[in-house]
């Protein structure tokens, strides 16, 4: 039985019919970029998020750009991230001319761990007579980037605090998150990007709300920002032709913000379906007595009386034999992928940094652990069986 990482055909098939009308009726138009079906899309997105202000942009790496030009972020300053992640949250700090301060993991969540932050903020940073904190080097530390890794919120209270504290910017990289929940202290239930000061957001096609091509979105709270980020995402050209300040061409597409504009009624269904495909994968795990065996997702949110406490962008299971499961698994036409294999600090585009192996133990050692299963909403409860069953017979 063959059992593909991601297939989203089904999905398609179901909604082929509304997707091209509304292709065909932006082709009627040939409005292409920026245009009514952009500023629904926006509308839509910050109904649904319960955020103020939203700005469509052409990537979820985009996203991260226009917000790090938006807040000028650059030469002599540095934030604070995760290596534990995609490329693209350090690679845009890199590209401004900031640099990336890589805080290890929580190793049951493989987020942001805010125990690690809090040592390296005390141990590590000072903080100048005006207040400002700085890392060892001097750089100006600015804001702390968590991720939300595979569909579940980093711990925000305790990341919220720390940043009240030190006085940082939270910006959220919700790219894998769209819809996951979070309880907050201060602000009762937040969705995944509402919780910080701006939150990025991916609609690459294998994300939860996929486009027909590269897409993304900020959402902020401060209406000066957002303006300032519609301004950034068209060269910082205002009014046309003249540029106060430096942006880019990070703008959406009409057809990708139609398709989305379709898609967008059904996230949570499908989010759902996830939800319910990750419970299964539980129980059959647990049928069979591998849970002391292969750690599973942890879901520390599951008892606070969330709907989406996790979105299940991923399945990552953990086991310290990870690639000889692969190798099992591909063999029986099981796909599964690591994400990822190599903590950002390691990666060679990065090594003028200074990182090396060893300084961001739990990063590395997660790196070296985990596999992404299946999943995916419409998948069958027979293919996550023949899952389970094919790593018990490698157990
Ligand atoms: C997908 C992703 C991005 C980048 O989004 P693109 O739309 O592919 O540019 C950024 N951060 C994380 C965590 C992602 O998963």
């Amino acid at each position: 039985m063959r059992v593909p990482l991601l297939d989203l055909s089904e999905q398609y098939r179901a909604l082929a019919a509304p997707i091209r009308a509304e292709i065909d009726a932006v082709l009627a138009s040939q409005r292409f970029i920026l245009g009514p079906q952009v500023e629904a899309f926006e509308k839509a997105i910050c109904r649904y998020l319960h955020a103020p202000h939203a700005v469509g942009v052409s990537s979820g790496t985009d996203a991260l750009l226009a917000v790090l030009m938006a807040l000028e972020i650059g030469p002599g300053d540095a934030v604070i991230t995760t290596a534990y992640s995609f490329f693209a949250t350090a690679g845009c700090l890199a590209r401004v001319g900031a640099t990336p301060l890589f805080v290890d993991v929580d190793p049951k969540t493989f987020k942001l761990s805010p125990t690690a932050l809090e040592w390296y903020i005390d141990n590590r940073c000072k903080r100048d007579s005006h207040g400002q904190l700085r890392d060892s080097a001097g750089r100006r530390i600015r804001a702390i980037i968590p991720v939300h890794l595979f569909g579940l919120c980093c711990e925000m209270d305790a990341i919220h605090a720390i940043s009240e504290r030190c006085n940082l910017e939270v910006i959220e990289d919700a790219a894998q998150a769209i819809g996951a929940e979070y309880l907050t202290a201060h602000m009762g239930l937040r969705k995944a990007g509402t919780m910080g000061e701006v939150g990025c957001f991916s609609f690459y096609p294998s994300k939860n709300l996929g486009a027909a091509g590269d897409a993304g979105l900020v959402v902020c709270r401060s209406e000066e920002l957002a303006k300032r980020l519609r301004v950034v995402r068209q060269h910082g050209m205002e009014p046309r032709y003249y540029h106060d300040f430096i942006g880019g061409n990070f703008r959406l597409d009409e057809i990708q913000a139609a398709i989305l504009n379709v898609k967008l009624a059904y996230l949570d269904t499908w989010s759902a379906a996830r939800r319910a495909a990750a419970d299964f994968y539980r129980e059959e795990f647990t049928r069979r007595g591998l849970t002391n065996r292969i750690a599973l997702p942890a879901e520390p949110y599951r008892e606070r009386g969330l709907t989406n406490h996790h979105i299940y962008h991923q399945y990552v299971i953990r086991t310290d034999r990870r690639d000889e499961l692969r190798d099992h698994l591909a063999k029986r036409e099981i796909e599964t992928a690591v994400y990822y294999p190599l903590g950002l600090h390691e990666q060679k585009c990065f090594s003028y940094l200074g990182y090396k192996k060893g300084d961001l133990p739990e990063t590395e050692r997660a790196a070296g652990e985990t596999l992404a299963l299946p999943i995916y909403p419409e998948i069958s409860r027979e293919a996550q069986r023949y899952v389970v069953e094919t790593i018990a017979e490698f157990i």
